[in-house]
């Protein structure tokens, strides 16, 4: 296979102070500490220059593990969360993968080092616009839109991988359906006011999922029309047929 390219060619020495990347390997070792193995994960973590995903007054906290308001009541995600779902999503180079909540696009981020072909929709065009802006910036190469993810993507599926970075009520039927066989879907599902159990499910064949649940985490909710308002018709679980 070829070797991939360098995910942020655009990202100069200045704006990745030795102090940024000190800090940086920090994170990444409190994240090994923390538990999180796969070496794939903890080297694109260790790859994204968070704190360009700050306002510059907040940048020195950026390496610290916690989630951070971006604007328009959300957050940017935990580093724990970011590399934990990104390590239950399992993708390798140039598998096709969605991520739904683009937010301020640091997840977008990791998975561009990751190898991925990367596809992230966000309802809020204004974070969309900055997180558009932010990429460009470091050349990373990731298609954004602006829309209802819990519709998915019918345009660019089947995916290998479906990250939702926003807690749902229920597993949005469509992107179910937008899995290609062997894809994933990392979803964290619960009520809105209280704690999401982290879901993967894994489409096994044109019929069957496999459904496995993980920790609790407290994700912003995942809004828009299709985001679960309808009771989940379609069922999962064990081999469950649709
Ligand atoms: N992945 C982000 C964190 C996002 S927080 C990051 O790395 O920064 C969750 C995001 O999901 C918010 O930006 C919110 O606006 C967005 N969101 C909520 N419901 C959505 C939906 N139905 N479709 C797309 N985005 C949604």
């Amino acid at each position: 296979m070829r070797p991939a390219p360098t995910p942020f060619p655009l990202l100069t020495a200045a704006d990745d102070a030795p102090v940024d990347q000190g800090r940086r390997a920090a994170l990444v070792r409190q994240l090994r500490a923390r538990g999180i193995a796969d070496e794939r994960v903890l080297t694109a973590v260790g790859a994204v220059p968070r704190h360009l995903f700050f306002d510059p007054g907040l940048a020195s906290q950026a390496y610290q593990d916690k989630a951070f308001p971006i604007g328009a009541g959300q957050t940017i995600s935990q580093p724990y969360t970011v590399a934990y779902q990104s390590a239950l999503l399992g993708v390798k180079p140039h598998e096709r993968v969605l991520e739904v909540g683009t937010g301020s696009g640091y997840q977008a981020c990791v998975l561009v080092a990751l190898g991925a072909d990367v596809h992230s929709v966000e309802l809020e065009p204004s974070l969309s616009a900055r997180a558009r802006r932010l990429l460009a910036r470091l050349g990373a190469r990731a298609a954004l839109y602006v829309g209802d993810g819990a519709a998915g993507l019918p345009e660019a599926a089947p995916f290998a991988g479906i990250l939702v970075t926003a807690g749902a009520r229920t597993v949005p039927p469509a992107l179910l359906r937008q899995l290609g066989v062997g894809g994933r879907l990392v979803v964290p599902v619960g009520p809105s006011d209280g704690e999401q159990r982290m879901h993967r499910i894994v489409r096994e064949s044109a019929t069957e999922f496999r459904q496995e649940i993980f920790e609790a985490f407290r994700f912003v909710p995942l809004r828009g029309s299709s985001a679960g308002a309808q009771p989940n018709s379609e069922r999962i679980g064990g081999t469950n047929r649709m």
